[in-house]
């Protein structure tokens, strides 16, 4: 029987993981689909981490915080986690594999993934030129012309680690104005390989048997169609928070969650279930930030060692 299941080896998880078992806890095992570090390992530069004054790779700056973990005595278990249910006290915790573990309290910590845009071509061509991690596929596109969807913090950032790389990178955004923050759009703006295709939709992404070939965009004023030429679409129109875990077999959710499906918590990350607790991306109210999601896991990490008690 585990003390404290982690669900989810992001800076949440692994920030919890740290805590519990500094703090005392033996039995802490975190379940980890892929390798820990979250999403912000897809990053091509973090800047706001505190402390951290050099511009690293979302990996660069997590490298680290697994072994720290595990100096501490955190297991990791590479295995994806399917349902997270409770019966009395107990938790149950259900692997892929069909096999399930035993666990006094649980951390529920699995972020979020890429949302698609919903448009035609995305998923025909997913892999082949359609892609949602710049660090990982901008080099294949070294000197040619890409597309990125998206006005966020994600897409500017992304642009910009793209315009190093590529030709031209055009960024089409549905509205006339970025969501993302203005000292992103500051630093856009320095770049003279990147065009702006402001208040466009996209309609289509379009290609052959080889890939990707152009993205069919929309001016929303006029209503003119064009095609932007470019061998690879990057889509960064968001994030669909994970919470697959706590469904329950009758379609409601293990705790309390929002409209959004975000998990429901207070201050120190407890769900409305005992024991059971939630941070990060996952959770109402999330700034979606590395450092606040640590900042959740650490409350969470302590959390768990008071309810034992
Ligand atoms: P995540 O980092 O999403 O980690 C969740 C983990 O859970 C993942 O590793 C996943 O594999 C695992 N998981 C999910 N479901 C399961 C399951 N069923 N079983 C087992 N494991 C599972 N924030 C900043 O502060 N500064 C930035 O500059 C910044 N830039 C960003 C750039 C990009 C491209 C992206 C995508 C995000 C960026 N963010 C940035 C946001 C930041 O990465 C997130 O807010 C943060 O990673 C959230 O941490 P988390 O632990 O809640 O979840
Ligand atoms: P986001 O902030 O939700 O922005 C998504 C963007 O995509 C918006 O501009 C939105 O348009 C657009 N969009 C949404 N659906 C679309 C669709 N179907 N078709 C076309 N465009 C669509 O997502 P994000 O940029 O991935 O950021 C996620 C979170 O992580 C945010 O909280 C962000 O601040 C954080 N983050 C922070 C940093 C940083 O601190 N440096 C870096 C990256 C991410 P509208 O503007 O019209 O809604």
């Amino acid at each position: 029987m585990l003390d404290f299941a982690i669900i989810g080896g992001g800076p949440a998880g692994l920030t919890a993981g740290l805590y519990a078992t500094r703090g005392g806890l033996n039995n802490v095992t975190m379940f980890e689909m892929g390798m820990p570090g979250g999403q912000i390992t897809q990053s091509s530069e973090i800047e706001n981490y505190p402390g951290q004054l050099e511009v690293v790779t979302g990996m660069e700056l997590m490298d680290k915080w697994p072994e720290q973990c595990k100096r501490f005595g955190l297991k990791h278990e590479m295995a994806e986690v399917k349902q997270v249910t409770k019966s009395g006290e107990i938790f149950t915790i259900t692997l892929g594999d069909g096999t399930s573990q035993e666990a006094k309290s649980v951390l529920i910590a699995t972020g979020s993934v890429p949302k698609p845009a919903g448009i035609k071509g995305e998923r025909e061509f997913f892999g082949k030129g359609v892609s949602t991690c710049a660090t990982c596929d901008g080099f294949f596109y070294k000197g040619k012309d890409v597309v990125v969807l998206g006005g966020g913090d994600t897409a500017v950032e992304e642009a910009i680690f793209l315009a190093n790389i590529c030709k031209t990178v055009y960024v089409v955004h549905r509205r006339d104005e970025f969501k993302a923050s203005p000292h992103e759009v500051e630093k856009l703006d320095k770049f003279d390989n990147i065009v702006k295709v402001m208040n466009h939709t996209t309609e289509e992404i379009i290609g052959d048997a080889m890939g990707v070939t152009g993205v069919i965009v929309k001016d929303k004023t006029t209503g003119e169609l064009k095609t932007l030429d470019g061998l690879g679409c990057f889509v960064f129109v968001g994030r669909n928070i994970l919470n697959d875990t706590l469904k329950q077999e009758d379609g409601s959710f293990l705790c309390d969650t929002n409209e959004a499906g975000e998990v429901i918590v207070n201050l120190k990350m407890e769900t409305s279930v005992p024991g059971l607790f939630a941070g990060g991306d996952i959770r109402i109210d999330a700034p979606k930030q590395v450092v606040c999601a640590a900042g959740d896991g650490a409350v969470a990490g302590i959390g768990a060692i008071s309810y034992l008690q």
